[in-house]
């Protein structure tokens, strides 16, 4: 009999589960639904044992707990191995990842332990008839392909925030999942962890981004205040990166991170395809820039061309003002 069962990766932070672990979980209600089988998700971490409630409500009905001190934090070869015994579990059709660093670290080496196809950073996921078929944007988003997974067993990481968790409830049953850990050839020494007022960029609804046109990292009040005013993450160019402005965690585009919040707003910043790359698939995006002509405004719904350094403390005026309300 053909395979009906989509496996969720979910994963947790402290103990808490991450907003991707809702994304998968909605993504692979859908097609469990199609294809007439269950969502079941394998959780690792360090107690989360309490995890089924939560998932239960995104349409997850069973819950493999994988809980103790090797899965306190990600560790790759770990969370492979934890996964791959909920494969041998279940015997899904899909295996779904979030393409967070630790999904896009784990997928491929699971997808080659299983023979799988595997498409990573996907921007969707859907049956096209009876095919199963990822999107994926290439070219550093200049084209968009669908790639029809036709082996017996697929696994796909999903872009952070491309799907909108919805609600699916249901009484989720959950085990505890033996996994043997394999020894440990990669350790984790040290953890920087975003300050309370951080909010990470990969699941962050809205990004200010500023680039190299604010001139020097003392014009930064100016964008953090606006990001601030308007409850967002803040970014960065490479152009900033590479000239020590912000730190490389800040970095949107090819060789940063790949976002899609809700509203991106690009502050100074040209529009280069490797920087498209990285945010190009944002659901709304605002560009500042004084120069009409900037790439940038040709991937922007909304455009300001002006000076940032008028238009930013305006932006945080206004939105503070409005978000009062
Ligand atoms: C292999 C490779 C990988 C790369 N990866 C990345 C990546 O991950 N992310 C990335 O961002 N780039 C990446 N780049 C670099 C990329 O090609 C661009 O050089 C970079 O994005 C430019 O950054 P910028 O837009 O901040 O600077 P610039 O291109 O210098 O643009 C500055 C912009 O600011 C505007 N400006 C100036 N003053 C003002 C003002 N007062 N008010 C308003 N606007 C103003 C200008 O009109 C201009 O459009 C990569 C390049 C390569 C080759």
């Amino acid at each position: 009999m053909s395979r009906t069962h989509v496996l969720i990766v979910a994963e947790t932070r402290g103990g808490q589960l991450k907003k991707g672990a809702f994304e998968t979980a909605t993504a692979g209600r859908r097609l469990a639904d199609a294809w007439g089988g269950k969502v079941v998700a394998v959780v690792t971490g360090q107690g989360v044992a309490g995890a089924a409630d939560a998932l239960g409500k995104h349409g997850v009905d069973q819950v493999l707990v994988v809980d103790g001190p090797a899965f306190a934090r990600h560790q790759a070869e770990a969370t492979a191995a934890a996964v791959l015994a909920a494969v041998a579990k279940v015997s899904p059709r899909l295996v779904l990842f979030s393409a967070t660093l630790a999904g896009k670290e784990t997928a491929p080496a699971v997808a080659a332990k299983l023979g799988a196809g595997y498409v990573a950073d996907a921007t969707a996921v859907a049956l096209e008839g009876a095919d199963l078929v990822a999107t994926k944007p290439r070219l550093a988003g200049k084209a968009i392909a669908k790639v029809a997974l036709k082996a017996e067993v697929a696994v796909v990481s999903v872009r952070p925030n491309v799907v909108t968790p919805a609600a699916a409830p249901r009484a989720a049953t959950s085990e505890a999942l033996a996994v043997t850990v394999p020894a440990v050839r990669i350790r984790c020494k040290e953890v920087v962890a975003p300050t309370a007022k951080e909010i990470e960029l990969t699941e962050a609804d809205v990004i200010v981004s500023g680039g190299r046109g604010l001139q020097g990292p003392e014009h930064w009040k100016l964008l953090l205040d606006a990001a601030d005013a308007l409850g967002a993450a803040h970014g960065a160019s490479r152009a900033v990166v590479d000239a020590g402005w912000r730190p490389h965690k800040e970095q949107v585009g090819q060789t940063g991170k790949t976002v899609s919040p809700k509203l991106y707003v690009a502050v100074a910043i040209s529009g280069a395809i490797q920087h498209l790359a990285g945010m190009s698939s944002s659901k709304v995006i605002v560009a500042i820039n004084k120069d009409g002509d900037a790439p940038i405004f040709g991937v922007a719904d909304f455009g300001i061309v002006g000076d940032a350094f008028a238009v930013l403390p305006l932006l945080a005026e206004e939105a503070r003002a409005y978000l009062k309300k």
